[in-house]
């Protein structure tokens, strides 16, 4: 077991000595996707290489698990929220007895393999000043080379907001004023506006300096769901809003995708008829699942008396970005694509699938509640940018 653990730290090390050296660019988001696999009744972090479709967990021991019985270090870890991976570092909440707002940051270093307790969220608790509602909602957060922290008033609005650095541990107190970047674009960093915290979109992207104010607002006249931040390296802005209808009010049915140059405030669309759904973006192109035209049926479900129709059709859309022309990287209709569960790790795409027998699935009353759905099977189709080949990696619900 140790000779394992030696061995992978090992290929890690090498891994990270043959990336390129850039700063900004660290080999692991090239190898792996940081995710969780499920043990008995437990989650616990795990890292997925889709070169091999093997999915291995942090904690090495094949005995472990991974319970605060059993003394596994990531005992507790709360799925909830993903992990972050910070230079040589996998960060990730933790929650004993499951009580999430008491959840503690925790730290795992890859090179020793030990996990130690980064911040207590009972600290970060007691630092909040007593007039300030501990009650009305609070959301966590990391970015980079930060874990942020707030609290929320009854408006919704910052009440109180902290952010630690992840290199040295130093608590910064934050101006309520002061808005949590998302992406960097040369000196500025971009974040959306305060109505994204109350009604979930934003009222154009905002440019701030390095202490959070606002040097100006780009796209001030869009509504915008969510952002993409893989071409900004090359000055383009991916993102989407509801699509409009003819008399001016939203279609949140429709999203549209739209590519906007930094430099020239050139804004096109380039994917239309877009659920609420991720991308992938790959060299010259962005990879996502949408709705189609005619969705193959799936079967017939028994409990709610009607045809299930597959959506997404099981195609994998792929989108050029220079010329806009839309083709199929891959189409398996049998299989129900997760649009919100889509990424890539270095030539590969890996999109998230669930599948059902609908004419025999009988539903069970212990599947009902918010995560309810019918998926049967979990797991992971990897699509190769370079050859074109998917590999399917079925897995146990998660
Ligand atoms: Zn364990």
């Amino acid at each position: 077991m140790k000779r394992w653990f030696c061995f992978l730290i090992a290929v890690l090390m090498l891994l990270c000595s043959c990336g390129e050296p850039s700063e900004s660019h660290d080999a692991f988001f090239d190898t792996y996707l940081l995710t969780d696999m499920r043990v008995g009744p437990v989650s616990t972090p795990a890292v997925f290489n889709p070169a091999s479709g093997s999915t291995t967990p942090l904690c090495f021991d094949p005995l472990c698990d991974h319970t605060a019985k059993a003394d596994c270090p990531f005992a507790g870890y709360n799925a909830i929220w993903t992990p972050h991976y910070y230079d040589g570092a996998i960060w990730f909440q933790s929650a004993e007895g499951g009580k999430i707002l008491e959840a503690d940051i925790m730290r795992y270093d890859m090179e020793s393999g030990k996990v130690t307790v980064f911040a207590s969220q009972a600290e970060l608790r007691s630092m909040i000043p007593e007039h300030i509602n501990q009650d009305n909602g609070q959301s966590f957060g990391f970015f980079e080379s930060y874990f942020r922290y707030s609290v929320r008033g009854a408006d919704h609005t910052p009440a109180y907001q902290l952010r630690i650095s992840l290199d040295d541990g130093e608590i910064e107190v934050l101006d309520n004023n002061y808005r949590q970047p998302f992406a960097k674009y040369k000196k500025l960093s971009l974040s959306y506006t305060p109505e994204r915290a109350t009604i979930g979109v934003s009222y154009g992207i905002t440019l701030t300096d390095e202490k959070g104010n606002v040097k100006e607002t780009i796209l001030p006249d869009k509504r915008i769901s969510i952002t993409f931040d893989d071409l900004l390296d090359e000055g383009k802005l991916i993102y989407v809003t509801a699509a409009k209808r003819e008399d001016n009010s939203y279609d949140w049915d429709h999203m549209t995708v739209w590519l906007y140059d930094m430099e020239t405030g050139e804004d096109r669309i380039i994917v239309n008829n877009f659920p609420y759904s991720y991308i992938a973006v790959e060299g010259d192109y962005i990879y996502y699942s949408k709705y189609v035209d005619n969705p193959p049926k799936l079967g017939y479900d028994l409990n709610h008396s009607e045809d299930i129709f597959n959506l997404s059709g099981g195609i994998l859309f792929r989108t050029n970005i220079h010329t806009g022309e839309e083709s199929i990287a891959f189409e398996m209709p049998e299989y129900v694509l997760i649009g919100t569960e889509i990424n890539r790790v270095g030539q590969y795409i890996i999109i998230d699938y669930r599948n059902t027998d609908y004419d025999t699935y009988t539903e069970d009353v212990s599947d009902r509640g918010i995560w309810y759905d019918y998926a049967k099977e979990n797991g992971r189709i990897v699509y190769d940018t370079l050859s074109g080949m998917t590999a399917v990696y079925k897995e146990a619900v998660r």
